[in-house]
């Protein structure tokens, strides 16, 4: 089995486009790249019905599209048969967290995938952000409590790219580096949430799969299970790099991958 559970349900050019037509495309992707099963995982800030949460004007000028347009469109492919599960990237927002999770309730998702791409409304993927007044050390030290403290929630069952925080290939030294993959590990095994291997990384500065290979043996070793990931925003990106995904997984221990049916969790074998 071969899931891609990071994909933003958008037009060949990566415009909002929340149609079962839309949804078509990247199956035909994955048909093509050997990707058994795909999950839609649009950011949860494109939707008016969490308007409440946004705080950041990148959030809020993009808080306006229909949720229930979006899961249709999402449960409509899958009346149709296509292999698409419905879920959403939920982002961390400290204290505003249960609430958000309190607007998300009324909808079946499969899934939903948590990330930390901002932290008190500052970005971690986006310069400066964070990275303007805050020494490395500190961006990571507050990055990992962020993604403990979501992992932690119960909001979330899959986390994205778990050290995000090395996007623009700034990291601690190495004894530090160590210090908080142990700390991430022990909170995502703690909390029973698995962990993508995302390929998004390869196209950022940084170049590399996301999570670092020492993080992943970490939290495979705790016993934390895992998905694959592209965090395609248009078709073509579906699968893609997953050779990579696969032969890091198996480097980490991993001989399962984790597929979800309404945010119940099981094991296939990887492959
Ligand atoms: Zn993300
Ligand atoms: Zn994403």
């Amino acid at each position: 089995m071969i899931v891609d559970y990071h994909v933003h349900l958008r037009d060949p050019s990566g415009g909002i486009e929340h149609t079962p037509a839309a949804a078509r495309r990247f199956v035909e992707t994955a048909a093509t790249r050997g990707v058994d099963e795909i999950g839609f995982t649009e950011h949860v800030y494109y939707f008016r019905e969490t308007q409440e949460i946004w705080n950041v004007p990148y959030q809020r000028e993009r808080c306006r599209f229909d949720l229930d347009r979006y899961c249709d469109a999402v449960l409509e492919a899958k009346r149709e048969g296509l292999p698409v599960k419905l879920a959403l990237e939920v982002d961390y927002v400290g204290e505003r967290q249960e609430r958000l999770s309190e607007l998300l309730g009324p909808y079946p998702w499969d899934y939903l995938l948590g990330s930390v791409h901002w932290i008190d409304g500052e970005a971690i993927d986006a310069e400066p952000g964070l990275w303007a007044h805050a020494s490395v050390d500190e961006v990571w030290r507050r990055y990992v409590r962020a993604l403990a403290e979501l992992a932690r929630s119960g909001a979330v069952d899959v986390l994205a790219h778990p050290d995000l925080a090395k996007i623009f290939g700034e990291r601690p030294e190495p004894g530090v580096l160590a210090e908080l993959h142990s700390e991430a590990a022990e909170a995502i095994a703690a909390a029973g949430v698995a962990v993508e291997i995302s390929t998004a990384g390869l196209r950022k500065p940084v170049g590399e799969l996301y999570p670092d290979a020492a993080l992943l043996a970490e939290c495979v070793r705790r016993g934390a299970v895992v998905t694959l990931a592209s965090d395609a925003h248009e078709p073509h990106l579906v699968g893609e790099d997953f050779d990579r995904a696969v032969a890091a997984a198996r480097s980490a221990g991993c001989s399962t991958v984790t597929v979800f049916d309404a945010r119940q969790a099981r094991q296939e074998p990887l492959g």
